[in-house]
């Protein structure tokens, strides 16, 4: 091993291979503080050029490599495991945006570039980057990339992978693969981009992309509602659908125990709805036409939605600045339940015909079956994607709660997940989370397949072990 840390230092010099417990340490831990490891070395490297020099040594010493982008992931996926055998390859230091093309509609970045960073810059000349999740001043598009993630705008643009337009991989042997293209059509033989994106560095570290920019809109509108049932939130989701179409950006619902946690822990997020809602439903709607065109829309629909019993109350925001509170209001339940101590957490999908039957049952079976249990359920419901996340009962504690209900409960919402043929991993990815689930949920032939191209792309198996797929 001292071999190994010999060269490494020589490829990046002494400062950007980290060695030292103490400077390890903010690398060795995820975001949701379920994942603690060790790692012999932590690697910064400045380039492709660095990033293939290591992958390279490592493969000669048989040394395993986690990719780690901001390590925001909630999945443990950027965390090594316990052996202190494996080097963590952070891609911080490659942060640059390389070219906005104005013509061609699309920004090519470095992929530790944060993702904010990237909107901020696409914003200057104009144009929209849509990807947004709540960690996007720290998450980095690498990360975005090998996790496939999601976010608040997946209804109108797609996720990181339909945003994808070309990739640069380093792959597990050291080679560099240049697909660092702007082409939106390109049908020739199978997709490596997509066999790359959403892998969670199982397959290779991506170390640039290049990604979609749509024009700015020129008017954004952004209300909260106040909806008495959940089949009221989906008629409400497909009424906007109908009337507005594509204009329509954002659907996000959050039920009151969720709302009632935001308080709890940041008061200045109060729902502005008064009375304490079942579910209140954030919508945003975009328009490139005027600001009269979208705010009419936004009211005639409302109207109707009033008039036809399907939402009680609305608060529209008055300005940009109330607009961004509403969002922060739903952001900040993930934060409220990072406050709140452990929790069990779910992100799946479900097709938004079963979604009623699957909150109905799967409520009713958790509350009976653990008494006490808090259900705080909120997301994108425009996708049919919850984050069904369970926190224990307020006089137990958390950690000791976890340990002895974890798997019951897991397999309680799974069971239910498969009943109503949804997904376990909406957009969060498998990581070292999930790891055990995904045979059975994938079913035998897919979860082989996954297996042969795994060993057919990493065959010395270097690149995340036991993650997502165990050789
Ligand atoms: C407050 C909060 C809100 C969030 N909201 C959302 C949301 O709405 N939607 C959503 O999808 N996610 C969400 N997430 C989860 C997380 O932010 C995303 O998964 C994000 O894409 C991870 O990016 P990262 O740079 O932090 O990746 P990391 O956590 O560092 O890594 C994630 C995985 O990708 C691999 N990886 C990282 N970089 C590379 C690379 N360059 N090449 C190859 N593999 C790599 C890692 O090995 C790991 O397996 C949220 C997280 C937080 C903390």
């Amino acid at each position: 091993m001292q071999n190994l840390i010999h060269q490494l230092t020589n490829i990046l010099g002494a400062k950007f291979i980290l060695l030292e417990d103490q400077d390890k340490s903010p690398y060795l831990t995820d975001w949701r503080k379920r994942f603690t490891g060790k790692a012999l070395a932590v690697a910064l490297p400045k380039s492709s050029k660095e990033v293939a020099q290591i992958v390279k040594l490592c493969s000669e010493h048989q040394v395993a490599i986690v990719p780690q982008g901001g390590h925001t992931g909630f999945c443990g996926g950027a965390t090594p495991d316990n052996s202190g055998n494996q080097i963590i390859l952070n891609l911080k230091r490659m942060n640059q945006i390389i070219e906005i093309d104005s013509v061609n509609q699309s920004i090519t970045l470095e992929a530790g570039c944060i993702l904010q960073a990237a909107q901020e810059k696409a914003a200057d000349h104009g144009f929209l980057f849509p990807l947004s999740l709540g960690a996007e001043g720290s998450c980095m598009i690498g990360g975005n990339l090998a996790t496939n993630a999601g976010g608040t705008n997946v209804l109108r643009y797609g996720n990181a992978r339909d945003l994808c337009l070309g990739l640069e991989v380093v792959t597990a042997q050291g080679e560099i693969w240049n697909g660092v293209k702007g082409l939106r059509k390109d049908n020739t033989g199978y997709d490596l981009r997509d066999l790359f994106i959403g892998s969670e560095g199982t397959l290779g570290i991506i170390t640039a992309a290049v990604m979609k920019l749509y024009p700015l809109p020129i008017s954004q509108w952004t209300t909260l509602v106040a909806c008495e049932s959940l089949s009221s939130t989906i008629h409400l989701l497909n009424l906007f659908q109908k009337r507005a179409n594509s204009l329509l950006t954002g659907f996000e619902m959050m039920t009151s125990e969720s709302l009632a946690l935001n308080e709890k822990h940041f008061p200045h997020m109060a729902n502005p709805i008064q009375g304490n809602p079942p579910f209140t439903v954030l919508i945003e709607l975009s328009d490139h036409e005027s600001e009269e065109h979208v705010r009419q829309l936004l009211e005639t629909i409302l109207e109707e939605a009033f008039t036809s019993h399907i939402i009680s109350d609305a608060v529209i925001a008055k300005n940009l600045s109330q607009a961004n509170t509403f969002w922060h209001m739903r952001e900040h339940i993930t934060l409220a339940q990072a406050e709140e101590g452990a929790n069990l957490k779910h992100d799946i999908t479900i097709p938004l015909s079963s979604l009623e039957a699957f909150i109905q049952e799967t409520d009713l079976l958790m509350r009976s079956s653990f008494p006490g249990v808090r259900i705080i359920n909120f997301g994108h419901l425009g996708d049919g994607n919850l984050h069904y996340n369970i926190a224990p009962p307020l006089d137990r504690d958390p950690r000791a709660f976890n340990e002895n209900y974890e798997k019951q409960i897991h397999d309680l919402v799974y069971a239910q997940v498969e009943r109503h043929k949804g997904s376990i991993s909406a957009e969060h990815g498998i990581g070292q989370l999930k790891l055990a689930g995904l045979r059975a949920h994938k079913g035998e032939v897919a979860h082989d397949l996954m297996l042969a191209v795994k060993k057919a792309l990493d065959p010395k198996n270097i690149l995340n072990p036991h993650k997502v797929v165990s050789i």
